[in-house]
């Protein structure tokens, strides 16, 4: 999928040529000629990327990315600001104003294509992101995107990877005005102590005196454990480094300055790398919580039945392929409704959490435990038989009748029972629906029975 450019400049002779060389990359392409029309089009969420002329006439380029990156509306679509001059003091507030990168004219077309690919590529995931974590907002979840436009960049933790003393002597005490900073100056131990450190960015010169700084990029983007930390690259300025950035950025480098380095560009690009992360770590966070929440059950913190059904299915099938045997057992608390009918609903809360705490207690890790109803849990163990299930079931059974539960704070105790009918798959390839039922049949027969004890279904 391709992504949509928007050029944003008032001479339109640069909107052509911009244009033909994205176009000519198929990238689709929308203009804007002023910073007004360009602000519109970014609300009407019609482009994935802005390229963005400095001087204009209404407003400057500077404003137009200011306004964009404080609307919560806009403010994930990256801008490269383009500026006429090489002059890092435009950088400087470009970065400030909260561009993401900046292109200088003339526009170099290597360059151009790939900052406009590695700045999309990120949008594209952010986006997918966020899409996900739209549940979490609905119910209720602070909205990331606020969070990360109140996010300032600063107090981070970084990693300076650098091996000459001149340079880390400079740059290690800039950075450390805004954050925390590591200096490691042993090339060879840096990816080990990326990987244990708990980092927000990566800095990496290129110009290590024995190290190739980029084969250190490379490694930590293979790292499970710091693939997606950002990395900020440090280059010599010589002519025949342009290539090197290239295939570093094709490598995974996320953005990168050139020696000598200004402190102010060196701060405002660590902050924008380090707001980016913590904007995709708070993401996936939200994502893992709605997935958790759509899978847990919340007042025992056990799996829930939707849960526990598509897994036992796939624990079913594990099972008939290496023949190994897999037990269930169902349990249910008995006269629970006049638990409740007695000691109010809370207790009887409290009863469901507390007998929850003590399945998990007997049972094994692997083992699967879930509230499958109102006062109804499952527990499905791989690798046993029924003889097996039958003594956990009953240590479980006298677990819970052997110690009454306190409710109310612990101002009462009271006696508890449970009745537990289990089964286990006896044929290769079982409806495991059946096993279900054949352990509900056995439960039916341990209340009919008397309750406060185990059934074993036949077979
Ligand atoms: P039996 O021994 O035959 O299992 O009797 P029982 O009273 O335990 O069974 P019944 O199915 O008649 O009642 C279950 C009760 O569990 C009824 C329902 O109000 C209560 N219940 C279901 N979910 C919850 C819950 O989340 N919290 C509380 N406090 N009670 C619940
Ligand atoms: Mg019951
Ligand atoms: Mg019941």
């Amino acid at each position: 999928m391709s992504a949509r450019v928007l050029v944003v400049d008032d001479v339109l002779a640069n909107v052509k040529l911009l244009e033909a060389r994205l176009s000519a990359e198929y990238f689709d392409v929308v203009t804007a000629n002023c910073g007004t029309q360009a602000l519109e089009i970014c609300e009407r969420a019609e482009c994935d990327i802005v390229l963005l002329d400095v001087m204009m006439p209404d407003i400057d380029g500077f404003e137009v990315c200011r306004r964009l990156k404080s609307n919560p509306k806009t403010h994930f679509i990256p801008v490269i600001m383009v500026t006429a001059l090489d002059s890092p003091s435009d950088r400087v507030r470009g970065l400030d104003a909260g561009a993401d990168d900046f292109l200088t004219k003339p526009v170099s077309d290597v360059v151009m294509i790939a900052r406009v690919r590695s700045l999309t590529r990120l949008k594209m995931m952010t986006d997918e992101l966020r899409m996900r974590a739209i549940t979490s907002l609905e119910i209720g979840v602070n909205a990331p995107e606020r969070t990360a436009v109140a996010d300032d960049g600063k107090g981070g933790r970084i990693l300076l990877v650098d091996d000459r003393p001149s340079s880390y002597e400079r740059l290690a005490p800039v950075l450390a005005t805004e954050h925390h900073v590591d200096v490691e100056p042993n090339p060879a131990e840096a990816v080990f102590h990326a990987a244990e450190g708990d980092y927000d960015l990566l800095i990496v010169s290129l110009g290590l005196e024995n190290f190739d700084g980029l084969r250190l990029c490379s490694q930590a983007r293979s790292l499970e454990r710091t693939r997606s930390v950002p990395i900020l690259a440090i280059a010599d300025a010589e002519n025949n480094n342009s290539a090197r950035l290239l295939r570093g950025l094709e490598i995974g480098v996320n953005d990168y300055l050139l020696r000598p380095v200004d402190k102010n560009e060196l701060l405002a690009r660590a902050r924008t790398q380090i707001r980016k992360r913590r904007y995709t770590d708070h993401l996936r966070d939200n994502v893992q919580n709605s997935i958790e929440m759509a899978i847990t059950d919340p007042l025992t913190g056990l799996h829930n039945r939707r849960y526990m059904e598509s897994h036992l299915a796939t624990l079913a099938e594990q099972a008939s392929l290496r023949a190994k045997p897999l037990a269930l057992m169902l349990l249910d608390i008995d006269y629970f409704k006049s638990i409740n009918d007695t000691y109010g609903h809370d207790a009887g809360d409290d009863v469901l959490r507390e007998f929850a705490m003590r399945i998990r207690k007997s049972i094994r890790g692997i083992d699967l435990a879930c509230r499958y109803g109102g006062e109804e849990f499952v527990v499905v163990m791989p690798e046993t038989d029924l003889h097996v299930a039958g003594m956990v079931a009953e240590r479980l059974r006298r677990s819970i009748a052997g110690e009454p539960f306190a409710v109310e704070k612990g101002a009462k105790r009271i006696d508890v029972t449970i009745s537990i009918g289990i089964s286990t798959l006896e044929t290769k390839g079982e409806a495991i629906g059946d096993v279900l039922k054949r352990a509900d049949q056995a439960l039916y027969r341990a209340k009919n029975d008397g309750r406060n004890r185990v059934v074993a279904a036949a077979a």
